[in-house]
């Protein structure tokens, strides 16, 4: 403890800051984790996180990652109510690949847990606050850097008593996408970071549901976006059979703004009993409309200098297209980053960390981009070219996928997040897709649908993610 440091200060309590700041506990004396938000005792959706209400999915990957960061987290999401899948086989449903899947964790036989997103924060951010070293603080907004010679030294804030200063060894920005540090970098003298962007151009329209128990046997209903088709739906059980009900729309395209418009919108590509157990649900929300412009990644990896004592993680570094529901894992991945680096010492620590982070990073961002680019279109960016050759596979590579359970069990570890993408690229892994293609060639149907006729409207009338 405090091996590196009398103070750390991390700016912002969501899913990137709790875990940065439990991170940082073991590291440094003390850890202030700062939000403007009130943040309440019980699972509620708030004003800082407005993708709070939008389905999310925790996936295994980040699921195990959270457990080892805070034991027992994951049997008191289950204390909870919040549902757990098994290996029961009707339990997730999963387009592209049109069939039923098994809920066990691949390689592992580590159930997927599916908590809402408000649940997941308020159970993370109770574990984080038994750290006796560790405060939060709500209703406390960061207002700029306190700055010396070129360094972070802490932060300027106002709290709900007026304005005050934090000193601190290392301020960590966890702000998401209003990340302050591009900004703050220009004041210290430093240029700011490259942007890797896709435009993704999604639409989303969410609302919480409580449907009947036992109306439907799944607990998670996944309906990706495809090369012909531009929209999309995530459908979640959590707790209290409350039910996330998301469908989007990518390329432009958004989905109806009110709640029994996005019902006959999901009816145009959803399994029809999935949309009559909706339909006869109880609506708890209204529905909550929003854009996602583009996914981002700063480069501060590539960065030659940067200021000693300020780090970013989470969305602020990498903000990628919601709709593959990686966000979440990719910050605890970063987190792991964090930890790795800060065992080594805290020398030229900015420029190890964002290196050790742009690794998990890079392969999330290059199987999303595979997958944007078999469905968006060409919005990419240069790709690596062993890549770049998965992308125009689109329905083929998900054909063979599909019909090939090795190929499948590889697929769900990459999707999943346990492996790069570059496990879908061996030889082997090309014999099985092409094997596949062929097979679909010799007289398999074209599962491709068109675009939803009636409901889809401008994506500018939304406000956006930020
Ligand atoms: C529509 C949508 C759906 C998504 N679905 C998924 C999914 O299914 N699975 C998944 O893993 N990820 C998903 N994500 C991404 C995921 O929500 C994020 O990647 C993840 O939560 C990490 O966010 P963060 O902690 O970096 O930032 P945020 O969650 O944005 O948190 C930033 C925090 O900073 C606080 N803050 C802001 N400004 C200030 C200030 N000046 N002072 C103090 N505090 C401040 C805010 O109140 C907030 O608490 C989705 C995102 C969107 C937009």
């Amino acid at each position: 403890m405090g091996t590196h440091g009398d103070h750390a200060v991390v700016m912002g309590a969501g899913m990137g800051g709790l875990l940065a700041a439990r991170v940082l506990a073991g590291h440094y004396e003390s850890v202030t984790v700062l939000d403007r938000d009130p943040l309440p005792d019980t699972a509620e959706p708030r004003r800082g996180v407005p993708q709070g209400p939008h389905g999310h999915t925790l996936l295994p990957r980040g699921g195990l990652s959270l457990e080892a960061w805070f034991p027992g987290l994951l049997a008191d999401l289950n204390g909870r109510g919040v549902p757990v899948i098994t290996d029961d086989a009707d339990e997730i449903h999963f387009e592209p690949l049109g069939h039923h899947l098994t809920g066990t964790a691949p390689g592992t036989d580590h159930p997927i847990h599916v908590p809402s997103r408000p649940m997941l924060e308020h159970r993370v951010r109770a574990h984080l606050a038994r750290a006796p070293t560790v405060r939060i603080l709500e209703r406390c907004a960061v207002d700029g850097p306190r700055t010396e010679g070129g360094r972070m030294t802490g932060v300027r804030v106002t709290g709900p008593d007026g304005p005050f200063e934090l000193a601190a060894d290392l301020v960590v920005d966890a702000l998401g996408r209003g990340s302050r540090t591009p900004a703050w970098l220009g004041e210290l003298g430093f240029p700011r970071p490259a942007e890797d962007t896709v435009t993704v151009r999604a639409a989303y329209s969410s609302l919480q549901l409580r449907v009947d128990p036992g109306a439907l046997t799944e607990k998670m209903v996944l309906i990706s976006a495809t090369a012909g088709r531009s929209s999309g739906a995530a459908i979640f059980r959590h707790e209290d059979d409350m039910w996330d009900v998301s469908v989007f729309g990518v390329r432009g395209h958004a989905p109806p703004a009110d709640a029994a418009g996005m019902l006959d919108f999901l009816a145009g590509f959803a399994p029809p009993h999935v949309v009559e157990a909706l339909r006869s649900a109880e609506p708890l929300t209204e529905p909550d409309s929003r854009t996602f412009p583009a996914s981002r990644w700063r480069r501060y990896d590539r960065m030659s200098a940067l200021p000693d004592g300020l780090l970013v993680l989470g969305d602020g570094v990498c903000s990628l297209n919601p709709t593959y529901g990686q966000g979440m894992t990719v910050a605890a991945m970063q987190a792991e980053a964090l930890a790795a680096t800060l065992r080594e010492g805290t020398r030229d620590l900015p420029r190890r960390y964002f290196r050790a982070a742009a690794k998990p990073i890079r392969d999330t961002w290059h199987l999303a981009a595979v997958a944007d680019r078999a469905i968006l279109g060409d919005t990419t960016g240069p790709l690596p070219w062993p890549i770049r050759a998965l992308a125009p596979l689109g329905d083929t590579f998900f054909g063979a996928v599909a019909a090939d359970p090795v190929l499948r069990e590889r697929f769900l570890e990459v999707f999943s997040l346990f492996s790069p993408p570059t496990r879908l690229l061996t030889p082997a892994a090309g014999l099985r897709i092409a094997r596949g293609a062929l097979r679909r060639q010799q007289g398999r149907a074209d599962t491709t649908q068109p675009e939803p006729r009636s409901g889809a409207s401008p994506v500018r009338s939304r406000p956006p993610m930020r």
